[in-house]
């Protein structure tokens, strides 16, 4: 059996550039996928051993009249509707931001399955942001780096008993 998961985070933090890493050139989707709009982009992944569907998020980097927060909102409560678990990334070299804390607010409200990752965290960059991701209350963070593909190993570890459980 397989599961959902949904990559969520604000924009910039590189979602899509881990979401590119685990789906590699095996690209699913998309546009014209019903209940799957070009907000939300869909893939079949592979990491080591384990096959899963993965969500990324997008489309937050556009402007629109809406407010960032509310489409924020609606599309990170979609995807983890859609999701048996959430990654949930921040920047390590930024730490822990105003919009990374509601984020983190949606997610445990949501009561989510949630992984959280501290990206762009090669070499030590993420040192400071892995603590400060201790405050978002949810759980022990792990270090990624979606683009040197640094920490693929933990989120393995991590997502080996959840693939178990589907
Ligand atoms: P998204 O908006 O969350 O989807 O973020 P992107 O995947 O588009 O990445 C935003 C920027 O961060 C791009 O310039 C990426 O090259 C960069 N980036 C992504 N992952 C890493 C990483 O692990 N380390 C570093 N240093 N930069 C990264
Ligand atoms: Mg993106």
């Amino acid at each position: 059996m397989s599961f959902t998961l949904a990559i969520v985070g604000r924009p910039n933090v590189g979602k899509s550039t881990l979401f590119n890493r685990l789906v590699g050139k095996r690209l699913a989707l998309v546009d014209d996928q019903p209940g799957v709009t070009r907000d939300l982009r869909e893939g079949d992944a592979r990491l080591i051993d384990l096959r899963f569907t993965v969500i990324d998020t997008a489309g937050l980097e556009e402007v629109t009249d809406d407010s960032l927060q509310g489409r924020m909102r609606r599309l990170t409560e979609r995807a983890v509707e859609m999701a048996d678990v959430c990654l949930f990334l921040i920047d390590g070299r930024v730490g822990v931001t105003p919009s990374d804390e509601v984020f983190a607010d949606i997610l445990r409200r949501k009561n989510a399955h949630v992984i959280l990752g501290v990206n762009k965290a090669e070499g030590r960059a993420g040192d400071g942001g892995a603590i400060e991701a201790w405050s978002l209350g949810l759980g022990e963070p792990i270090r990624l780096s979606a683009e040197h593909g640094e920490g693929m190993d933990d989120l393995y570890h991590i997502l080996r008993p959840i693939a178990e459980g589907f």
